[in-house]
């Protein structure tokens, strides 16, 4: 059968690493460097809607710091009610850099979470990693804590089999998608391109026409309906952004792919046992 998750990092606008410092700015704009997240909100309450419309769960991997800016504008509560609220960290910190001490990654997943529990009222079982960095170290960080998943890596598609996997720590792993697009060239699951304007709605739905068995996890970031690397967007390319996220999943629903949140994909998983490829 051929599931489907749409998940959404929900960080600060276009979020770039600040050399000596564990917490991500934003991509300057008129020199000032320091985070923003007005895109962010705005990308994200349009999303949600989108969503809700297609009556698609999506799985929103919250940034905490991110989370509690757009909750002043915001109920998060409210905004999320029947989708998966997930972590994406506390302020963007890359959590394989080698200066952290493991009790000092701990505490900023602990950090992350309680900010998230306040805003949401709800407490991550899902992690992606920010810059999709994650290592064995912070797998075995969010098994100790008892998430259920990581969502931080890409993996090819194979066989036409994406999906699920096991990891040492207990963890299951929910990874990205690579396949090829119709020229052969490597195309991902994160819809960041599309928003660049560098690829179409077609594109994404030949890569979801690719396999015939398993997960795939699309992933795009809240803010970049809003704004991309370069610039903010007028309104008019607002909406046709929006609506390229809409062919894509209207697209995924035509080809019979049933969407879920990720937290219900692992559950089932493990509720079902692994296919066995053998068999
Ligand atoms: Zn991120």
């Amino acid at each position: 059968m051929r599931r489907a998750a749409f998940t959404v990092d929900v960080d600060r606008d276009v979020n770039v690493p600040m050399p000596g410092r564990t917490a991500a700015g934003s991509s300057p704009r008129d020199g000032d460097a320091s985070p923003r997240f007005s895109s962010s909100a705005r990308g994200l309450a349009l999303l949600v809607e989108l969503l809700d419309n297609l009556d698609i769960k999506g799985t929103f991997f919250l940034e905490a710091e991110t989370a509690q800016h757009i909750a002043m504008d915001l109920d998060l509560r409210d905004l999320l009610r029947g989708h998966e609220v997930a972590s994406h960290g506390l302020s963007h910190e890359d959590l394989t850099w080698e200066g952290y001490a493991y009790e000092g990654k701990g505490d900023i997943l602990d950090r992350a979470a309680e900010g998230i529990l306040a805003l949401t009222g709800r407490i991550p079982r899902g992690f992606r990693a920010p810059y999709q960095h994650a290592d064995g170290s912070l797998h075995k960080l969010l098994a100790e804590r008892g998430y259920l998943y990581d969502s931080s890596a890409t993996d090819d598609i194979e066989g036409g089999k994406i999906g699920l996997r096991a990891l040492p720590c207990g963890l299951t792993e929910a990874p990205l998608a690579r396949g090829v697009d119709a020229r052969g060239k490597p195309i991902h699951s994160y819809l960041w391109p599309m928003h660049e304007g560098k690829r179409r709605p077609e594109d994404y739905l030949h890569l979801l026409d690719q396999y015939d068995d398993g997960l795939m996890v699309i992933a795009t970031h809240s803010w970049h309906v809003v704004e991309t690397f370069a610039r903010r967007l007028g309104e008019r390319e607002v909406r046709a952004n929006l609506d390229d996220v809409r062919a894509v999943l209207e697209g995924a629903l035509d080809l019979g792919i049933e969407f879920a949140t990720l937290e219900e994909h692992v559950e089932a998983g493990k509720h079902q046992g692994r296919p066995e490829r053998s068999r």
